[in-house]
């Protein structure tokens, strides 16, 4: 599991609903909405199931990632107000930061010696 590929779902995950809010509305106007909001709501359901069960895994603390820089795999946390982040065992906090969080960052845990 890479971590960045799946916080980059989450992030974009409003964009696969709205063009399925905009195929309901207006899809029968349009041949190309329609069709993509059909894709979007195919991708939709795919990431949903796969969200289902990435969320049982978390929910029984299986749920690893691999760190976007050094591949090792850490667990993921989360929480509502700061989203979700991973801990790597080499390069520390692996969260967004940035426009609108969009860079991941790694950010090493202070040294406590
Ligand atoms: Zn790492």
């Amino acid at each position: 599991m890479r971590f960045s590929f799946w916080y980059y779902i989450g992030k974009f995950a409003w964009v696969l609903f709205l063009l399925i809010v905009l195929d309901t509305i207006y899809g029968d106007q349009s041949l190309w909405l329609s069709t993509l909001g059909a894709m979007a709501m195919g991708l939709f359901v795919f990431f949903g199931i796969i969200g289902m069960i990435l969320g049982i895994m978390y929910g029984t603390g299986h749920l690893r990632m691999r760190c976007p820089f050094c591949k090792e795999s850490g667990p993921l946390e989360s929480s509502k107000r700061e989203g979700i982040w991973m801990e790597c065992p080499r390069c520390g906090i692996i969260r967004g930061s940035g426009f609108l969080g969009l860079v991941l960052e790694a950010e090493r845990p202070i040294d406590e010696s």
